[in-house]
């Protein structure tokens, strides 16, 4: 067994430094995902920065945004009444993901941080870029049939597992960070990369920088909105293919859209321009499919993924023509 020091500080700053310090320390709160990396040897940090005792609970209206704190647990904000009132595509998101089990252990900040699901990347016995960089990626010719059909790269082509973090994309939240140079803010859809030729670097926080709470503005995205999953299990699974859908409608015109699909990219794949296409359009199936086309631009599948070229668009209609009659 690997050894490693466990601390708990109480002061985020303290937390910090503990972590900018040392390059083998890692934050760890609900440890869903660490620890499982941990047990299979895919990662053995040599000091767990327990930041549980933090004050990061937090689940409050803030001016025009609802703030969530980065240690909320999944189950605690897929229930709040604001959530459910204000967000309620974060609702049906948070709740799509894992387990009940699950879901009150793991916390917004973790979620959002999780690794992906390749199973290359967890066989320690197959080459894979993402876990040490410059060996190769197994998934390129393997079993690549969860893999992305967007924005992959010859070194990587592994996708983004979270559920939360594509009603967050589509909802245009703001993720708040603290580190040893301060504090900042990232718009969601810039928290996670692309893989490009540095796949190990799943997003764009520096060392030692701490999430502590993510925004999400106010909108008129109460209604009509819908989360589609689709996963080989109902009881627990990560997704194929999943799609966030928000609708604002009024007379049967959309007025406003947001859409995001998951499990297609390295990262919680953002839909603008099908978005565009959307607005003073009929909320008909017509239009729909019109859209689901423009989503699929660009897309490349692989040997055993290419359903998800007829999945993704399939999921997205779904889920709008089931936004538009909630
Ligand atoms: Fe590793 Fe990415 Fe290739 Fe999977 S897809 S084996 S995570 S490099």
């Amino acid at each position: 067994m690997n050894q490693f020091q466990y601390v708990r500080p109480t002061k985020a700053q303290a937390a910090i430094e503990a972590v900018a310090k040392d390059p083998n320390a890692r934050f760890i709160a609900g440890g869903t995902n660490l620890v499982d990396l941990m047990k299979r040897g895919i990662t053995a940090p040599q000091k767990l920065v327990d930041i549980n005792r933090l004050p990061l609970k937090q689940i409050e209206h803030q001016g025009s945004s609802l703030r969530l704190g980065a240690l909320a647990l999944n189950s605690v904000v897929a229930n709040d009444t604001q959530v459910r009132e204000r967000h309620p595509l974060l609702a049906l998101a948070l709740n799509a993901g894992a387990s009940p089990q699950l879901r009150n252990m793991a916390t917004v900040g973790g979620n959002m941080l999780q690794r992906t699901r390749c199973t290359y990347f967890y066989d320690l016995s197959m080459p894979c870029n993402k876990r040490q960089p410059g060996t190769g990626c197994g998934a390129l010719e393997g079993i690549n049939r969860m893999h992305a059909i967007f924005g992959h790269s010859e070194q990587c082509i592994a996708v983004h597992p979270s559920d939360m973090s594509v009603a967050l994309v589509a909802l245009d939240a703001t993720v708040q960070v603290s580190g040893p140079r301060g504090s900042r803010s990232i718009p969601f859809a810039d928290l996670h990369r692309l893989p490009g030729t540095t796949p190990e670097r799943d997003t764009n926080l520096e060392p030692g920088e701490l999430i502590t709470a993510v925004d999400v503005p106010d909108s008129p995205f109460t209604k009509h909105v819908h989360y589609q999953k689709v996963r080989e299990r109902a009881s627990y699974a990560f997704a194929l293919v999943s799609a966030a859908v928000a609708l604002d409608i009024e007379n049967g015109i959309i007025k406003a859209a947001r859409l995001a699909l998951g499990g297609v990219a390295h990262k919680p794949w953002r839909l603008t321009a099908a978005e565009q296409v959307l607005v003073g359009q009929p909320a008909t199936e017509e239009t729909f499919r019109r859209v689901a086309a423009v989503a699929m631009q660009g897309a490349k599948a692989f040997k055993h993924n290419e359903y998800k070229l007829r999945l993704a668009p399939n999921a997205l209609i779904q889920a709008l023509k089931t936004a538009a009659a909630a």
